[in-house]
């Protein structure tokens, strides 16, 4: 898996690990993952790194299985905010990465029984949220290329699908409440936008890419898990309305 360090994809790799899966995490900084995780450096915008990257991992473990595309990196702003060269970085690292991973990963996936690919989305494909042009543009990308994938490997067994997290409570969006004026009154914002009161947590998407990894959902591809508190779908009223 990719971006499997910090947040989601450490919490994945853990539970991946915990479930009896033999898991390699592709990272820019993999110094943070604990062994029975095999740790690799490895740049998703980088397309020989992340070729020698998934190599060493399928000569290490053997076997590949599941890849699980979830490293990406944020935006804020709206389109007049971010200049050309960011909008380029960020669909190179949000987009491009996956589609570098995914064809390193494929001829070895095609070699398995139980061959499944995840990408991380996000709630931002599909509602409009404030200040992220960019990083949604990102991940409705994501959710194209998603379904496009599932569509050319459902005949060889292989099957894609995505989650869709809503604001989760990773080290991401600490870093978003440091930079923020006043972080409580933010944090405090961002819960309120979640019809359950509460940020997603990290095992809660974990949970959700264990599922769609896993021969459990065999008849599921091209299908997007929301992990999102409701945030998609629901509209409740304000103040605990009924
Ligand atoms: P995080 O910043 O905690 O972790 C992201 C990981 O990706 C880090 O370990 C980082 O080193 C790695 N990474 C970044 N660029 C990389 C690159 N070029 N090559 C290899 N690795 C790289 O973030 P997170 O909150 O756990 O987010 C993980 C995924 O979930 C992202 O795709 C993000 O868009 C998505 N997501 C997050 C939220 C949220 O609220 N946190 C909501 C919806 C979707």
């Amino acid at each position: 898996m990719t971006g499997g360090a910090s947040g989601i994809g450490r919490a994945t790799a853990g539970l991946l690990a915990e479930r009896g899966a033999r898991v390699a995490v592709l990272d820019l900084d993999p110094s943070p993952v604990p062994a029975p995780l095999l740790a690799l450096t490895a740049d998703v915008t980088d397309d020989a790194s992340v070729r020698a990257a998934v190599a060493r991992a399928v000569e290490l473990l053997g076997r590949l299985d599941v890849l699980v595309n979830n490293a990406g990196i944020g935006a804020q702003g709206t389109v007049e905010d971010n200049g050309d060269e960011e909008w380029r970085h960020v669909f190179d690292v949000n987009v491009l990465g996956m589609v570098r991973t995914a064809r390193a990963a494929l001829p070895h996936l095609r070699r398995s029984a139980h061959a499944a690919i995840v990408n991380t989305c996000s709630v931002a494909a599909t509602a409009g949220l404030p200040q992220r042009a960019l990083y949604s543009a990102t991940k409705g990308a994501v959710h194209s290329l998603t379904l496009a994938m599932a569509a050319d490997h459902v005949r060889e067994g292989i099957r894609v699908n995505f989650v869709n997290p809503g604001t989760a409570d990773t080290p991401w969006i600490g870093r978003l409440l440091d930079a923020a004026p006043d972080p409580a009154a933010e944090r405090a914002a961002l819960e309120a936008r979640q019809p359950t009161g509460r940020l997603v947590s990290a095992a809660e998407v974990a949970g959700a890419i264990a599922y769609l990894a896993s021969p459990m959902s065999g008849a599921t591809t091209g299908t997007a898990l929301a992990v999102d508190g409701g945030m998609q779908g629901l509209r409740p009223r304000p103040a605990a309305g009924r």
